[in-house]
């Protein structure tokens, strides 16, 4: 039996992201991988990684009852990472803007045999339109066709995008082997099958000069739009990782810029990396501007992610629970919901009362007191409650402007 418990990080350490793809691009398998190395690392804590009893299939089945979770709470060098899911299809677009809303951040998964395909550009210019910094994981490397460089060349073309690519790949297609990190200019081999163990080594001697010339080019894609790294770069300065790293996380969640990282998920690579690049370059809530509500007579108010303020919260996504019913999944905005309360529906105008508050995992269910700011929360007991309303405290309410306001989907050729 797997044993999680409710760990409340600093805000600054809650990452809210979802996984937007198209369809077969791999986000399924990057979903499970994602939780299946968070799993380990949660369950198994301090102890050696290669002690680990479960197993993949053991795993799987333990999960099997909230894999499907809309929101699945995991952990990853200290950090809380709510994994949010995001409708892939085209046809679910509402779900897929109600989804992108609760976001701070995204991974996008692509095909890198194919690059960005026609449903990716709908999702993306979603994503653009809430502002949702992203990072892009050029899956399925170790196929026959990948090709890692006209794979990000389709995101300038066809998303106008700024990619950034933090790795090279080492080999591709079958020959693929890892990857190497252009920051610290090392290259990373996955040595167990499951994918759980990899070492860093030195770059191989006839790689050197290909990942020196791409961490210029990684390095001069950020003088372009960073004035700091731009002088350190004229004056021809060995710039240190640290101010790298900020110079990607600032211009990452400005939207200037997207990160790249490539791998195969299907194979067990790639997805240590892609997790780190989650913490170092995805916003936490506090990195992000307030968000925008009204009050009924329609002033503008600003929601702060702050335990002091006012209760805020958007209820996303109903779920049907076959042990506890019907599950309303919410991200709370700002102040504190405790289990046991009240609660204001703005949209309906009616008070409801949250009997359990749940944090869903992979393995289970945990039934928490209370959520916080930031926090993606399961809540048992809104009878009435719809996905879109917004749920606040009574003596200060407030609507969420940009759910109640939608703009009209761009749609794409
Ligand atoms: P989704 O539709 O985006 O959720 O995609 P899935 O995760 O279901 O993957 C679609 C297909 O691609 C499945 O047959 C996967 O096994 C396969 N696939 C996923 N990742 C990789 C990969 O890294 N390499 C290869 N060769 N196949 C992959």
């Amino acid at each position: 039996m797997l044993e999680v418990q409710a760990l409340y990080v600093p805000l600054e350490k809650l990452r809210n992201i979802g996984i937007m793809a198209h369809i077969d691009a791999g986000k399924t398998t990057t979903s499970e991988r994602i939780l299946y190395y968070t799993g380990r690392k949660h369950m198994l804590g301090s102890v050696d990684e290669g002690t680990a009893t479960l197993d993949w299939m053991e795993q799987e089945k333990e999960r099997g009852i909230t894999i499907q979770a809309a929101a699945t709470t995991c952990f990853w060098k200290g950090h809380r990472i709510n994994l949010i899911d995001t409708p892939g299809h085209v046809d679910f677009t509402i779900e897929v803007e109600r989804s992108l809303m609760v976001l701070d951040g995204a991974i996008a998964v692509f095909d890198a045999t194919a690059g960005v395909e026609p449903q990716s550009e709908t999702v993306w210019r979603q994503a653009n339109k809430y502002g949702v910094p992203r990072l892009a994981f050029m899956n399925k490397m170790d196929k026959t066709g990948a090709d890692f460089d006209m794979a990000i060349k389709t995101m300038i073309d066809k998303l106008h995008a700024k990619p950034v690519a933090i790795q090279m790949p080492i080999g591709s297609e079958k020959d693929f082997a890892g990857v190497i990190d252009l920051l610290k200019m090392k290259a990373i081999y996955w040595i167990s099958e499951d994918g759980s163990q990899y070492v860093e080594e030195e770059i191989p001697a006839h790689l050197v000069s290909e990942a020196e010339d791409r961490r210029e080019e990684l390095i001069s894609a950020l003088a372009e739009e960073d004035e700091e790294i731009l002088n350190l770069y004229l004056e021809d300065e060995d710039i240190p990782i640290e101010k790298l790293k900020a110079a990607i996380r600032r211009l990452t969640i400005e939207n200037k810029i997207v990160p790249v990282l490539c791998g195969a998920a299907a194979r067990n690579r790639g997805i240590q990396p892609l997790l780190d690049a989650v913490i170092d370059y995805l916003p936490s809530p506090l990195d992000l501007p307030p968000l925008r509500a009204q009050t009924p007579d329609g002033e503008a108010v600003e929601i702060v992610p702050s335990e002091e303020a006012g209760f805020t919260a958007l209820a996303f996504k109903i779920q049907v629970d076959p042990y506890v019913g019907k599950l309303t999944y919410l991200r709370v905005y700002s102040g504190r919901l405790n289990k046991g309360s009240y609660v204001y529906n703005s949209t309906k105008n009616i008070k409801e009362r949250v009997a359990r508050l749940m944090f869903m995992h992979a393995d289970k269910r945990e039934e928490v007191e209370f959520a916080r700011p930031g926090d993606i929360v399961a809540v048992v007991g809104l009878k009435n409650t719809t996905t879109g309303d917004t749920l606040c405290d009574e003596n200060r309410p407030v609507l969420i402007e940009r759910f109640n306001f939608p703009e009209p989907v761009i749609s794409v050729a």
